[in-house]
């Protein structure tokens, strides 16, 4: 089977299993650039394309190659405008890690409906559900099916990165989707501002305003940006009673609760309140875990879990900051063909982690390994050579020496001046015996987490 033939039975396949007008968008003009080394190259008509295949479809497309033919590893997308790049020369592979590159480093790209502002590449079905998130999520899915009558406004707060945009995107999205009559308007605080000065400016204040008059769902983003903005207040609350009134569905997210956003003016912070609020927090490491093996899912690579656990533990509260992470190793890994290991994935993110800012020291790091195991401080700082507390006592030393960085002598003082010679072989005997042991590193991964939450 050629190339076009393999490409043409797959297509034959996916027709059976999506619909016919999802069929015609997604893969009309796609075909196989090539297939070499177990990766098959599909050209696709344009990023927009590229991103939804890649997203949406890349797991049931790698079905079926795979069920033709065995060999087949992986797939990956190339914008057909590139073509001319590629030409079977050894160039090759360093264009097209180019052009993989350029991809991979970039966020979702921002393919907008002009007209309502709201980016497909947002839904709810790839918005992860964690108790973190877990209210945010279910109110902003009930709106999505009964607009206006639910909950109203509604408003969603929460920390950066964590999924506000994601979350009011998927529930245009869907609105969109499920009421195709309804005008709706996505529009983040800044640029809400920024038109009203404008309009100001060019004194179309009433045209501004007008604009809004026959809207049916308004989504504004980040209204902590109103903060110290008088004017665009002002005008923000006449839109938001006018649409209120229509029981019009209105949504906001904000940074903080709006008891807490500086220079709110009471009316509107008091129209907020009367509505629905809820908050997203911050995802635990178990769903910092989850969301990073869907993703890494969503692309077809699968990671150890202690890199996973690597990227979880030093990013905590910033799911896009977990993202670019993940991007970072899933970039390696296209370019060298082979999964980073834990110590190529340290390297490679060296830059990316702040270190602890919150120092650790001696103290927590004790108190914590003593709770975790149950000990007595005291005892554990004994001399005494009991078997329950030699193997905490070394993860203690391994613990200090990683985390803090202190010497190996400096380690062996606090511990009633044990030799330096002692200490280095507590921390090479747990540092072999994590590499072997899964279950010891998630323990200490996990004493790590305490001691950083101390
Ligand atoms: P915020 O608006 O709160 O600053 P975003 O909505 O922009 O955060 O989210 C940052 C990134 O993390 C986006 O790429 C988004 O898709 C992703 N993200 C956030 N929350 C989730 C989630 N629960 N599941 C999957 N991806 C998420
Ligand atoms: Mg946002």
């Amino acid at each position: 089977m050629n190339n076009e033939e393999l490409w043409q039975t797959v297509l034959a396949q996916i027709q059976f299993s999506i619909s016919r007008a999802n069929f015609a968008t997604w893969f009309k003009n796609t075909k196989i650039f090539s297939k070499k080394n177990g990766e098959v190259l599909v050209l696709v008509e344009n990023s927009f394309t590229k991103e939804w295949l890649d997203k949406k479809y890349s797991s049931l497309i790698l079905k079926i190659l795979r069920s033709l033919d065995s060999e087949i590893k992986n797939i990956s997308f190339l914008i057909n405008d590139h073509k001319k790049q590629f030409s079977e020369t050894k160039n090759l592979d360093i264009s097209i890690n180019k052009e993989i590159a350029d991809s991979y480093s970039l966020p979702l790209k921002l393919e907008v409906d002009t007209k309502t502002n709201l980016n497909p590449c947002y839904t709810f079905d790839n918005f992860i559900v964690g108790g973190f998130n877990q209210m945010a999520q279910a109110a902003s899915y009930a709106i999505s099916e009964k607009p206006g009558i639910l909950y109203n406004p509604l408003f969603i707060y929460g920390g950066v990165g964590l999924g506000k945009t994601h979350l009011l995107q998927a529930t245009g999205n869907r609105l969109k989707e499920l009421f195709p009559e309804k005008r709706i308007k996505y529009i983040p605080c800044e640029k809400f501002v920024a038109d009203i000065i404008e309009a100001i400016m060019q004194q179309k204040i009433d045209v501004f305003k007008k604009e809004f008059n026959n809207i049916d769902i308004l989504i504004t983003d980040d209204i902590q940006f109103f903060t110290g903005k008088e004017k665009s207040q002002e005008q923000f609350f006449y839109i938001f009673n006018l649409l209120q009134q229509g029981q019009k569905q209105i949504i906001i997210s904000s940074d903080a609760s709006p008891k807490a956003i500086a220079g709110l003016e009471e009316r509107l912070r008091s129209r907020l309140e009367g509505g629905m609020m809820v908050d997203i927090g911050i995802p635990d490491l178990e769903t910092r875990m989850a969301i990073l093996k869907a993703k890494a899912n969503e692309k077809n690579i699968e990671f150890k879990k202690e890199i996973l656990e690597y990227i979880a533990l030093n990013i905590r509260s910033n799911i896009r900051e977990l993202e670019g992470a993940l991007n970072k190793i899933i970039f390696f890994k296209r370019i060298h063909n082979k999964i980073p290991d834990l110590e190529t994935t340290k390297q490679l993110l060296r830059n990316l982690f702040n270190p602890p800012k919150r120092k650790v020291n001696f103290k927590k790091i004790i108190k914590t390994v003593c709770d975790f195991y149950d000990l007595k401080e005291e005892e554990f700082l004994s001399t005494t050579r009991r078997k329950e507390i030699v193997k905490p006592r070394q993860i203690a030393m391994y613990l200090l020496r990683e985390e803090s960085k202190e010497s190996f002598p400096s380690i062996g003082r606090r511990f009633k001046g044990k030799d330096h010679t002692t200490v280095i072989y507590s921390w090479s005997k747990i540092d072999k015996e994590i590499k072997e042991s899964e279950e010891l590193l998630s323990e200490i991964n996990l004493i790590r987490q305490k001691f950083y939450l101390l």
